[in-house]
């Protein structure tokens, strides 16, 4: 059994990407499934929710219950939400306060969205923050301890500030340039300390992980 595994998921994650880099051989590959359910793209939320994002937290949790080992991130709180309050019965709320309690489950970002970072205002982003946030701490008493910006347009200097001061541990990210993100991975750079501005302080810069492949299925 993998020794680390009361870490948070992503903590292993970041871990793993340290130890794999440094090992020559074996190279050991790692799986971190997790949810990825854009909130109104091609179809609205409900047609969403009915279609396919229901069955996610259905199956997952389902699934999770049936084995320790396996583990999920769930990451958009809109669908969760709704799966909770109008679909989950009883038996699935206990799995999922059990599978959170023994850190099977974990909730990343934990925004009602995974926000884009090209147009939105960051009014818009702290408040879908704080509205998600606000419901997982209601709901669980937890905290998110770290972003999962995987798939945003753009990427905006607010972000290492806002995240930074939401708490976040830690900041995995994937859409940049393909060009800078290939000259990143001969340089051994996909980890870095991502401050904002430099006027601002050390409160508000964040480790930042960015996948090594140009998709959020790295
Ligand atoms: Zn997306």
């Amino acid at each position: 059994m993998w020794p680390l595994g009361w870490l948070p998921v992503v903590a292993q994650l970041v871990l793993l990407r340290f130890l794999v880099a440094r090992a020559e051989s074996p190279i050991r590959v790692f799986v971190v499934p997790h949810s990825h359910m854009d909130v109104g793209w091609l179809y609205t939320v409900q047609e969403s929710l009915r279609a396919y994002a229901a069955n996610v937290y259905t199956s997952v949790v389902e699934e999770l219950t049936l084995r320790k080992h396996r583990r999920f991130i769930a990451v958009e709180q809109e669908y969760f939400r709704l799966w909770w309050d109008g679909i989950a019965s009883d038996r699935q709320k206990r799995q999922v306060h059990h599978l959170l309690a023994t850190r099977r489950l974990e909730f990343v970002i934990g925004g009602q969205v995974m926000h884009d970072e090209a147009v939105t205002h960051f009014d818009d982003q702290i408040l879908q923050l704080t509205e998600g946030h606000g419901f997982l701490y209601e709901t669980f008493g937890i905290r998110p301890r770290f972003s999962w910006q995987v798939d945003p347009f753009g990427a905006s200097a607010t972000t290492p500030t806002l995240f930074a001061l939401a708490g976040f541990h830690a900041h995995i990210i994937s859409r940049i340039d393909y060009d800078l993100k290939d000259s990143m991975q001969k340089t051994r750079g996909l980890q870095f300390v991502w401050r904002g501005s430099p006027s601002l302080s050390a409160e508000q810069e964040i480790f930042t992980h960015v996948l090594d492949q140009y998709s959020y299925c790295s």
